[in-house]
């Protein structure tokens, strides 16, 4: 491809604004590069008009292979706290930001390939990227974009042609993703914990610019930088919990300021509701479960409020303390109307009653007890709601509970403002019927390191469209199958 030919209009503010804060670098080169998914709505989207599945070359760019005009590839710096540890260097070890494009609707979105070689943050690790979670991450990525979740998204997916020892022999991959920012609480815990208070400020000042430029320039504009990111995460891990979505991995440096899910690792949703669910090999003690997420999260806001303590009030460090716990405090009682809100959608209440909570708990308590499948319990609510209880009340085991709650249920909606006829359409529209059920995920993952991408065709098509029921696509409603047995992720890495 010359340079004229070049798709990307970059225009790169990371590497321009912040020198200091990365390492210019360039992906290896790899055997054979072949492009095996392409999203070509996200390359619209992103105002790609040159970049097609057919595009010469693509494969080499979508690799790291090759540098396209105007691209300025670089690993970023960052710390973290893993599993409750802090580690003061990680950074992107096997990932390159290539470039920042604006999109149609004039949003900056960075364009970052993971799994394209060893940089200087690789510690160890040979930097790069197997099928299996490159696929994890683009099909999981794009059903929590269609759910309508904040998340980076999945332009294309790179095999390399190389082996890649994993657990055995693997066929080398690289994702290409797009995000609002790769901008994490662990960039900003990098600095502060070097105690290099300017960076800090000056790492603020560009997140600010990029993410709330409202504030830009503002007397309080660390704190309240604080507490938009708040606003944001509470919004995002309700609605994780809305949809059971089990992130595994809330290490701070897979907190982002822009709001957005990143880093799919070993992640899952769950069949049975369990606030216990864990899905991560590594993660023994159950830090990561389901039910921990909003308050591991509410954890992970304080480590960026400490970071920001001496941007907050450089002269009074115990009124900066003050000021930002007054924001965390703010965490619970926002998670909570998020989630309030979402679950009286999901059954089908547009008004707001003070019983309404225990009515959610009371059905996620039997949901619980009873072991019933998450997606499908409340999607088939729906057709309770238009009169056919009978599939719905076939997930349970102890009848008479509830039937019971049923009836309070009915009792609920029929202090709603006007019978509703619509009432299922509208249920439907957030109930999802098709998510990246596990064995279905498995399937698709086992059946590319084979190079049959049939599946993990037909699984993005269900999961695209999550509430719209289309004939063929079964299989993906259904839950796994007994045989199917307990469910573990890998980090992959
Ligand atoms: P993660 O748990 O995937 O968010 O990654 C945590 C840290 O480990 C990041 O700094 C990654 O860049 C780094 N890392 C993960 N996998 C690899 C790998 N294969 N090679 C080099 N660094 C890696
Ligand atoms: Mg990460």
């Amino acid at each position: 491809m010359t340079s004229s030919q070049t798709p990307f209009r970059f225009d790169n503010s990371f590497a321009r604004d912040l020198p200091g804060f990365y390492v210019a670098w360039e992906g290896a080169k790899v055997p054979s590069p072949e492009l095996i998914l392409f999203n070509t709505a996200l390359a619209e989207d992103l105002g790609l008009d040159g970049l097609h599945r057919e595009t010469a070359g693509a494969a080499e760019i979508l690799s790291g292979v090759t540098t396209p005009e105007g691209a300025s590839p670089l690993a970023q710096v960052y710390a973290g706290h893993q599993f409750g540890g802090f580690s003061p260097q990680l950074g992107d070890g096997r990932a390159l930001l290539i470039g920042e494009v604006l999109d149609q609707a004039g949003r900056r979105r960075d364009i970052q390939l993971k799994g394209s070689g060893p940089t200087p943050f690789s510690r160890g690790g040979d930097g790069k990227a197997v099928i299996g979670p490159v696929l994890r991450e683009y099909v999981i990525a794009e059903a929590m974009h269609a759910l309508g979740i904040p998340t980076t998204r999945a332009l294309a997916a790179v095999t390399t042609g190389e082996t890649v020892y994993r657990d055995g022999e693997k066929p080398g991959a690289v994702l290409t993703r797009a995000a609002a920012s790769h901008l994490r609480i662990g960039t900003f815990q990098y600095f502060a914990a070097r105690g290099e208070t300017d960076k800090v400020g000056q790492l603020a000042d560009y997140a600010i610019a990029r993410h709330d430029p409202d504030l830009t320039g503002a007397d309080d504009r660390y704190l309240h930088l604080l507490r938009r990111v708040v606003e944001r995460q509470a919004a995002l891990v309700a609605r994780w919990m809305l949809v059971g979505f089990v992130h595994g991995v809330m290490n701070t440096d897979n907190t982002t300021i822009s709001g957005e899910t990143i880093d799919y690792g070993p992640c899952a949703f769950i069949d049975a509701y369990d606030p216990a669910a864990v899905f991560s090999s590594i993660d023994h003690g159950g830090r990561y479960a389901f039910g921990q997420q909003p308050s591991i999260l509410q954890w992970n806001l304080a480590r960026l409020a400490e970071a920001l303590l001496a941007l907050i009030a450089p002269d009074d460090p115990d009124g900066a303390v003050e000021r930002a716990s007054a924001e965390l405090g703010r965490f619970a009682d926002l998670y909570r109307t998020h989630w309030l809100t979402g679950m009286r959608a999901k059954l089908g209440l547009e008004t707001e009653d003070p019983g309404d909570q225990e009515l959610c708990e009371t059905l996620l308590g039997l949901m619980q007890q009873q072991g019933v499948d998450h997606t499908l319990c409340f999607r088939r609510l729906g057709d309770a709601a238009a009169g056919a209880p009978d599939r719905f009340r076939d997930l349970f085991t102890d009848l008479p509970a509830i039937d019971a709650w049923l009836l309070d249920w009915r009792r609920r909606l029929k202090q709603e403002a006007a019978p509703d006829t619509d009432l299922k359409a509208r249920m439907n529209r957030v109930n999802p019927l098709y998510i990246p059920r596990n064995h279905k995920v498995e399937e698709a993952l086992s059946a590319a390191e084979t190079g049959d991408y049939t599946f993990v065709r037909t699984l993005l098509e269900a999961v695209g469209s999550p509430y719209e029921e289309r004939p063929g696509l079964e299989a993906y409603a259904e839950p796994a199958p007994a045989a199917f047995g307990p469910y573990q992720t890998f980090c992959g890495t």
